[in-house]
């Protein structure tokens, strides 16, 4: 067996050819679009994007839900005005207040009588 000195054992590795950092011709992305349902000027990530979000989208298409005038919060039992209509607290406290009582409920029910 003969040992080559000439070439090195570990090939060279070379760094494959970034696509990301090439300039493309991306007009559409570019440009700024407006919104077709609340006007708001947005950058598109694809080339058929009607609008800024997805709520948009849904409020076009008449599928959004509207959230109901007055709620009341599933933790202190206050009356709200919730921004949106899955919520179910008054406010973010109470949130985080109701999911402690929760794991508490769970942890004495796996444990009866306590630590
Ligand atoms: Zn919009
Ligand atoms: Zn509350």
């Amino acid at each position: 067996m003969i040992l080559n000195p000439g070439t090195s054992p570990l090939p060279l590795v070379l760094e494959p050819p970034n696509p990301r950092s090439e300039p493309q011709k991306r007009s559409w992305r570019t440009q700024g679009r407006s919104c077709d349902q609340c006007g708001r000027e947005f950058q598109p990530r694809r080339r058929r994007q009607r609008f800024c979000s997805p709520t948009c989208k849904l409020a076009f298409h008449g599928l959004l839900k509207k959230a109901p005038e007055r709620a009341k919060c599933a933790y202190c039992g206050a009356e709200f005005k919730p921004r949106r209509s899955t919520a179910k607290f008054c406010r973010p406290a109470c949130r985080a207040a109701w999911h402690r009582a929760r794991k508490r409920l769970a942890f004495t029910r796996t444990f009866p009588g306590g630590p």
